[in-house]
Parts: structure tokens; C-alpha cells; sequence
């Protein structure tokens, strides 16, 4: 599954916009749109617009740049589905059970979050 070309996975299509999305938020670096799969009343997927495949791939000034700018913008994005509490994940790799080899931050919240995680 590492081997995945990002370009080749399903957010490459909904960041082409030839696959719908419910779209939360959106500028230069960043896309945000509602998880198909939610997993919590809030389960947002924040990712770069430009492909990465994950964390262990990150290495380009412009992955820099784009990250920073994510993890700026994450409080925002929350607000916009009403919530100021929430979590952020990044699933990397297949033991993580990362299934989408585009580097994704899953943003959760809406309800009590467990903790530890399983
Ligand atoms: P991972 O398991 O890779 O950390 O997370 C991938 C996430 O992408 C899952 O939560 C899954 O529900 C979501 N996902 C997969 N395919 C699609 C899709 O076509 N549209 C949307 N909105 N989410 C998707």
C-alpha cells in the first residue's frame, strides 16, 4: 500500500473535483470535506491539495508550507462545523490502517472522544 502513487487514489480525483465532495473548506494549500464514512457527528478530512502520500513523504518546501498552513487553519475549519473541541489524526501506513495513500488529517469531534485510542 506504501507504494500507492497519490495521484492515483481517490482524493486526487476529489481534489480534480471529478469526484463530488462535501466541501467544508477551501483555499490555496487546503482542502476540507465531509468524511463519507463518519465516525463522530464531525469527521472532516483536511488534506493538501497537492499530492503527498503521507507523513514519511513529506519533504518539499511546498509539503512544508502546506502543512503549516493546515494545521493553522484546523481551528477555523472546526468552527465551521460549530465545534471548538476536537481531534486530529493522521493515520500512517497499514498497521495505522491509513487506507487513502494522500496524506489526510482526519478531524473529529461532536461528541466525547475516547482516550486511549484503539
Ligand atoms: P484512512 O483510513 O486512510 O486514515 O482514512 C481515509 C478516510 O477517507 C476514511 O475515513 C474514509 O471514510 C474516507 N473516504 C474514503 N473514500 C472517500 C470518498 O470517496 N469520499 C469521502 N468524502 N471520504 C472518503
Amino acid at each position: 500500500a506504501n507504494q500507492i502513487d497519490p495521484k492515483d487514489t481517490i482524493f486526487a480525483k476529489i481534489v480534480a473535483g471529478t469526484i463530488p465532495c462535501k466541501k467544508v473548506y477551501e483555499d490555496e494549500y487546503c482542502l476540507a470535506f465531509d468524511d463519507i464514512n463518519p465516525v463522530a457527528p464531525v469527521h472532516v478530512m483536511v488534506i493538501p491539495k497537492h499530492p503527498v502520500s503521507g507523513v514519511g513523504n513529506l519533504a518539499t518546501e511546498q509539503d512544508k508550507k502546506a502543512m503549516g498552513h493546515i494545521m493553522a487553519k484546523i481551528h477555523h475549519i472546526a468552527s465551521l462545523k460549530g465545534i471548538d473541541s476536537y481531534r486530529l489524526v493522521v493515520n500512517e501506513g497499514v498497521q495505522a490502517q491509513q487506507s487513502v495513500r494522500w496524506l489526510h488529517i482526519h478531524l473529529i469531534g461532536g461528541r466525547q472522544l475516547a482516550w486511549p485510542p484503539g
